[in-house]
């Protein structure tokens, strides 16, 4: 049976009749859509976060779960539309925006991700400096974020902060991140790694240090797709380029070497093997154009004035990261540490 593409489901959660209109935007009901992609591979939104999942006669084999709000209604989704159950969770990566919520899928799934999750995921230990935004919030000057210090971020995801529970923010638990709701994997990889279920094949393979170390891309051979979350990018620039503009080279020849047609991203515009080709383009580019204007004797903010990377105009963030990934890559170049940029999506 052929599937066309089409929006299943737009929004899950009902308001009460009449009072959408007072509500506060933070009550807005998140958006949601499962649409075909092609076969049986589908992607699911939450918002602008994105995953993608595959159903077969066995069940599904899903990504990112994203959070446990989600991950509820997805599970209901699926059991509703296909009866079957979750049996596979792949994570692109252990970020808390991607990855949290997955105990939901717990009952029927295994969980599978790059080794690097492990040590991410490890509890919080060594005694690194407070960051700045951190250091800003802490009124009593005590090296923590008390409960009533806490702010934006640290508010925001206070419990997923809060390794020990003990209501206090140490330094620690900052630098391993809000990461407290990840359901850890139950089966981890090095570098290439195939689940099999119900006649398909998903593949997923380890894309180095960009972004994070942990990242994976999901190749999913027979319905020539591929999905990556925050690494590929579908005319949208990265959110950085940390470590280094040579890990993001790496990754996204990684991903350009896999056969595919559809290039499936963890936020905003999907599109096909051409987007991946620009995104690695642009990463080529910017590197050339950087190391042209050191060798030419030219000052960074000279670098920045003159390297407008035309041909990536109509890409979002275009006008708003390209100069501060300029100065990552003149960073990196010229041998300084570039700027910390942890966090970037
Ligand atoms: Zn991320």
């Amino acid at each position: 049976m052929r599937f066309t593409r089409l929006v299943l489901i737009l929004c899950s959660l009902v308001t009460a009749t009449g009072a959408s209109a007072q509500q506060p935007a933070a009550a807005q009901p998140p958006q949601r859509a499962i649409v075909n992609v092609t076969g049986q591979l589908y992607r699911a939104q939450n918002n602008n976060h994105y995953t993608v999942f595959l159903v077969t006669p066995d069940g599904v084999i899903m990504s990112d779960p994203i959070n446990r709000d989600f991950g509820r209604w997805l599970k209901a989704e699926i059991a509703t539309r296909f009866k079957v159950p979750v049996r596979y969770v792949l994570y692109t990566h252990r970020d808390w925006d991607h990855a949290s919520g997955g105990v939901v899928f717990a009952d029927t799934a295994e969980f599978v991700g790059h080794v690097n999750m492990l040590a991410a995921l490890a509890p919080p230990a060594g005694n690194p400096p407070l960051p700045a935004d951190a250091v800003k919030i802490d009124a009593n000057r005590n090296g923590l974020v008390e409960r009533s210090e806490a702010a934006g971020q640290y508010s925001d995801r206070f419990a997923m902060f809060d390794y020990n529970r003990d209501g206090v923010l140490s330094a620690a638990e900052i630098a391993r991140g809000s990461v407290s709701d990840v359901h850890p994997p139950t089966v981890t990889y090095t570098d290439r790694h195939t689940v099999t279920l119900g006649g398909k094949r998903v593949t997923m393979t380890y894309l180095g240090s960009a972004h994070a170390d942990d990242s994976s891309v999901l190749h999913f051979p027979d319905e020539r797709a591929v999905f990556s979350a925050d690494i590929l990018q579908v005319r949208r620039l990265p959110g950085g380029l940390a470590p280094t503009v040579g890990s993001w080279i790496d990754a996204l020849t990684t991903i350009t070497a896999l056969d595919f047609e559809h290039a499936l991203t963890g936020h905003a515009l999907s599109g096909t093997k051409k987007d991946a080709m620009q995104s690695l383009q642009y990463l080529l580019d910017i590197s050339k154009g950087v190391a042209a204007g050191i060798a030419a004797g030219r000052s960074l903010p000279e670098i920045q004035k003159t390297l407008t990377l035309d041909a990536f105009k109509g890409f979002e963030r275009w006008d708003t990261i390209r100069e501060a990934h300029i100065a990552a890559v003149y960073a990196t170049i010229a041998g300084a540490r570039p700027s910390a940029s942890t966090g970037q999506r």
